[in-house]
Protein backbone atom coordinates (compact mmCIF):
# COMPACT_ATOMS: atom_id res chain seq x y z
CA UNK A 1 0.00 0.00 0.00
CA UNK A 2 2.50 2.54 0.97
CA UNK A 3 4.31 1.24 -2.00
CA UNK A 4 1.50 2.10 -4.23
CA UNK A 5 1.56 5.71 -3.03
CA UNK A 6 4.75 6.06 -3.47
CA UNK A 7 4.55 4.91 -7.10
CA UNK A 8 1.48 7.11 -7.54
CA UNK A 9 3.59 10.44 -6.15
CA UNK A 10 6.29 9.85 -9.09
CA UNK A 11 3.47 9.51 -11.35
CA UNK A 12 2.01 12.67 -10.28
CA UNK A 13 5.25 14.60 -9.97
CA UNK A 14 5.89 13.36 -13.83
CA UNK A 15 2.26 14.47 -14.41
CA UNK A 16 2.68 18.00 -12.93
CA UNK A 17 6.25 18.53 -15.41
CA UNK A 18 4.68 17.34 -18.40
CA UNK A 19 1.39 19.53 -18.36
CA UNK A 20 3.17 23.21 -18.80
CA UNK A 21 5.18 21.67 -21.96
CA UNK A 22 2.12 21.15 -23.71
CA UNK A 23 0.20 24.83 -22.65
CA UNK A 24 3.41 26.55 -23.81
CA UNK A 25 3.59 25.27 -26.86
CA UNK A 26 -0.13 26.54 -27.43
CA UNK A 27 0.49 30.06 -25.80
CA UNK A 28 3.85 29.91 -28.22
CA UNK A 29 1.29 29.16 -31.51
CA UNK A 30 -0.85 31.67 -30.31
CA UNK A 31 2.05 34.59 -29.99
CA UNK A 32 3.02 33.51 -33.40
CA UNK A 33 -0.64 34.27 -35.04
CA UNK A 34 -0.80 37.63 -33.17
CA UNK A 35 2.66 38.94 -34.65
CA UNK A 36 0.87 37.53 -37.92
CA UNK A 37 -1.88 39.52 -37.53
CA UNK A 38 0.40 42.77 -36.59
CA UNK A 39 2.14 42.38 -39.55
CA UNK A 40 -1.13 41.52 -41.89
CA UNK A 41 -2.63 44.69 -40.70
CA UNK A 42 0.60 47.24 -41.10
CA UNK A 43 0.75 45.92 -44.92
CA UNK A 44 -2.98 46.92 -45.01
CA UNK A 45 -2.22 49.78 -43.52
CA UNK A 46 0.77 50.74 -46.04
CA UNK A 47 -1.60 49.67 -48.97
CA UNK A 48 -4.03 52.24 -48.06
CA UNK A 49 -1.74 54.75 -47.76
CA UNK A 50 -0.72 54.24 -51.02
CA UNK A 51 -4.14 54.26 -52.69
CA UNK A 52 -4.46 57.57 -51.11
CA UNK A 53 -0.90 58.54 -52.28
CA UNK A 54 -2.38 57.63 -56.19
CA UNK A 55 -5.60 59.13 -55.82
CA UNK A 56 -4.17 62.41 -55.04
CA UNK A 57 -1.63 62.70 -57.52
CA UNK A 58 -4.83 61.81 -59.95
CA UNK A 59 -6.39 64.95 -58.68
CA UNK A 60 -3.16 66.85 -59.19
CA UNK A 61 -3.02 65.61 -62.82
CA UNK A 62 -6.79 66.34 -63.63
CA UNK A 63 -6.25 70.07 -62.35
CA UNK A 64 -3.31 69.98 -65.00
CA UNK A 65 -4.96 68.55 -67.74
CA UNK A 66 -8.22 70.52 -66.99
CA UNK A 67 -5.51 73.99 -67.49
CA UNK A 68 -3.85 72.65 -70.63
CA UNK A 69 -7.69 71.78 -71.91
CA UNK A 70 -8.56 75.72 -70.94
CA UNK A 71 -4.98 77.14 -72.47
CA UNK A 72 -6.10 75.42 -75.93
CA UNK A 73 -8.48 78.25 -76.25
CA UNK A 74 -5.92 80.90 -75.96
CA UNK A 75 -2.74 79.62 -77.74
CA UNK A 76 -1.49 81.88 -80.53
CA UNK A 77 0.73 79.47 -82.95
CA UNK A 78 0.30 76.07 -84.15
CA UNK A 79 3.11 74.91 -82.61
CA UNK A 80 2.20 76.00 -79.78
CA UNK A 81 -1.87 74.31 -80.12
CA UNK A 82 0.27 70.89 -81.09
CA UNK A 83 2.61 71.46 -77.39
CA UNK A 84 -0.79 71.71 -75.68
CA UNK A 85 -2.33 68.75 -77.70
CA UNK A 86 0.68 66.59 -76.89
CA UNK A 87 0.78 67.41 -72.94
CA UNK A 88 -3.08 66.53 -72.65
CA UNK A 89 -2.06 63.27 -74.68
CA UNK A 90 0.52 62.71 -72.25
CA UNK A 91 -1.74 63.57 -69.36
CA UNK A 92 -4.49 61.21 -70.40
CA UNK A 93 -1.55 58.31 -70.54
CA UNK A 94 -0.64 59.32 -66.75
CA UNK A 95 -4.49 59.72 -65.80
CA UNK A 96 -4.42 56.00 -67.09
CA UNK A 97 -1.31 54.74 -65.55
CA UNK A 98 -2.50 55.98 -61.98
CA UNK A 99 -6.38 54.72 -62.53
CA UNK A 100 -4.69 51.04 -63.12
CA UNK A 101 -2.42 51.71 -60.02
CA UNK A 102 -5.57 52.49 -58.05
CA UNK A 103 -7.38 49.43 -59.38
CA UNK A 104 -4.68 47.33 -58.02
CA UNK A 105 -4.62 49.05 -54.70
CA UNK A 106 -8.23 48.11 -53.89
CA UNK A 107 -7.82 44.46 -55.32
CA UNK A 108 -4.43 44.35 -53.24
CA UNK A 109 -6.56 45.67 -50.20
CA UNK A 110 -9.79 43.46 -50.23
CA UNK A 111 -7.41 40.32 -50.22
CA UNK A 112 -5.46 41.78 -47.51
CA UNK A 113 -8.85 42.00 -45.30
CA UNK A 114 -10.27 38.85 -46.24
CA UNK A 115 -6.98 37.79 -44.90
CA UNK A 116 -6.92 39.97 -42.13
CA UNK A 117 -10.75 38.82 -41.59
CA UNK A 118 -9.54 34.72 -41.61
CA UNK A 119 -6.27 34.97 -39.01
CA UNK A 120 -8.77 37.00 -36.53
CA UNK A 121 -10.97 33.92 -37.22
CA UNK A 122 -8.08 31.74 -36.60
CA UNK A 123 -6.84 33.82 -33.53
CA UNK A 124 -9.49 33.55 -31.87
CA UNK A 125 -10.07 29.86 -31.80
CA UNK A 126 -6.45 29.74 -30.93
CA UNK A 127 -7.45 32.10 -27.91
CA UNK A 128 -10.14 29.67 -27.10
CA UNK A 129 -8.12 26.85 -26.87
CA UNK A 130 -5.73 27.99 -25.16
CA UNK A 131 -7.79 29.88 -22.57
CA UNK A 132 -10.15 26.36 -21.57
CA UNK A 133 -6.44 23.92 -22.04
CA UNK A 134 -5.19 26.80 -19.39
CA UNK A 135 -8.56 26.43 -16.89
CA UNK A 136 -7.78 22.55 -17.47
CA UNK A 137 -4.11 22.73 -16.39
CA UNK A 138 -5.02 24.52 -13.18
CA UNK A 139 -8.10 22.26 -12.47
CA UNK A 140 -5.66 19.39 -12.95
CA UNK A 141 -3.32 20.80 -10.89
CA UNK A 142 -5.37 21.48 -7.84
CA UNK A 143 -7.12 18.04 -8.20
CA UNK A 144 -3.13 16.56 -7.99
CA UNK A 145 -2.24 18.45 -5.44
CA UNK A 146 -5.58 17.58 -3.57
CA UNK A 147 -4.62 13.59 -3.98
CA UNK A 148 -0.80 14.66 -3.07
CA UNK A 149 -2.20 15.64 0.08
CA UNK A 150 -5.01 12.76 0.39
CA UNK A 151 -2.50 10.54 -0.14
CA UNK A 152 0.08 11.97 2.36
CA UNK A 153 -2.39 11.67 5.26
CA UNK A 154 -3.19 7.87 4.15
CA UNK A 155 0.67 7.14 3.87
CA UNK A 156 1.60 8.47 7.18
CA UNK A 157 -2.12 6.92 8.84
CA UNK A 158 -0.63 3.86 7.29
CA UNK A 159 3.27 4.39 8.47
CA UNK A 160 1.83 4.50 11.66
CA UNK A 161 0.41 0.88 11.05
CA UNK A 162 3.39 -0.77 9.99
CA UNK A 163 5.85 -2.36 11.67
CA UNK A 164 8.87 -0.04 12.80
CA UNK A 165 11.60 -2.61 11.85
CA UNK A 166 9.56 -3.29 8.52
CA UNK A 167 9.13 0.32 7.94
CA UNK A 168 12.86 1.05 8.57
CA UNK A 169 14.00 -1.49 6.30
CA UNK A 170 11.37 -0.54 3.38
CA UNK A 171 12.89 3.31 3.71
CA UNK A 172 16.48 1.88 3.16
CA UNK A 173 15.49 -0.32 0.19
CA UNK A 174 13.78 2.54 -1.14
CA UNK A 175 17.00 4.80 -1.20
CA UNK A 176 18.75 1.75 -3.18
CA UNK A 177 16.56 0.31 -5.56
CA UNK A 178 14.40 2.02 -8.71
CA UNK A 179 11.29 0.77 -9.15
CA UNK A 180 9.26 -1.46 -6.61
CA UNK A 181 10.89 -2.38 -2.97
CA UNK A 182 8.47 -5.23 -2.34
CA UNK A 183 8.10 -7.60 -4.45
CA UNK A 184 5.22 -11.04 -4.46
CA UNK A 185 6.88 -14.25 -4.83
CA UNK A 186 5.03 -16.30 -7.04
CA UNK A 187 5.70 -20.22 -7.21
CA UNK A 188 9.01 -19.48 -4.98
CA UNK A 189 10.05 -16.99 -8.12
CA UNK A 190 10.63 -13.24 -6.34
CA UNK A 191 8.73 -11.28 -8.94
CA UNK A 192 11.32 -8.26 -8.00
CA UNK A 193 14.73 -10.20 -9.94
CA UNK A 194 13.11 -13.04 -11.19
CA UNK A 195 15.25 -15.39 -8.97
CA UNK A 196 14.28 -18.03 -6.67
CA UNK A 197 13.85 -18.37 -2.93
CA UNK A 198 15.78 -21.37 -1.59
CA UNK A 199 13.35 -23.34 0.13
CA UNK A 200 14.18 -23.18 3.65
CA UNK A 201 13.04 -19.36 3.31
CA UNK A 202 10.20 -20.02 0.77
CA UNK A 203 8.55 -21.98 3.39
CA UNK A 204 9.54 -19.32 6.43
CA UNK A 205 7.52 -17.00 4.20
CA UNK A 206 4.09 -18.83 3.82
CA UNK A 207 4.46 -19.28 7.29
CA UNK A 208 4.00 -15.49 7.62
CA UNK A 209 5.03 -13.94 11.13
CA UNK A 210 8.21 -12.50 10.11
CA UNK A 211 9.95 -10.12 7.79
CA UNK A 212 11.58 -11.64 4.53
CA UNK A 213 14.08 -10.13 2.18
CA UNK A 214 14.89 -11.73 -1.16
CA UNK A 215 18.29 -13.69 -0.93
CA UNK A 216 19.17 -12.37 -4.44
CA UNK A 217 17.78 -8.66 -4.68
CA UNK A 218 17.21 -7.79 -0.63
CA UNK A 219 13.38 -6.95 -1.79
CA UNK A 220 11.21 -7.11 0.99
CA UNK A 221 9.05 -10.43 -0.40
CA UNK A 222 5.30 -11.58 0.37
CA UNK A 223 3.67 -14.32 -1.00
CA UNK A 224 -0.50 -14.38 -0.96
CA UNK A 225 -2.57 -16.88 -3.02
CA UNK A 226 -4.64 -14.15 -3.94
CA UNK A 227 -5.00 -11.05 -2.11
CA UNK A 228 -2.85 -7.98 -2.61
CA UNK A 229 -1.53 -6.94 0.66
ZN1 LIG B 1 14.55 -10.90 -5.53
Amino acid sequence: MIQSIDIRFDEIKREKEESPKEIEKLKEDLDLLKNAMEQDLSTLEEQKKRRRTVERELEEIELKFQKSKARLNDVKSNKEYQAVLKEIEELKELTFQKEEVVIKCMEDIEIQEKECADNNVNRKESEKEYKSKKEEFSKKMRDLDKEVKFLNEKRIHLCQDVDKDFFERYGRLKKHLKGRVVAQVIDTICQGCNLGIPPQQYNELIRGGSIISCPNCSRIIYWVDDKEI
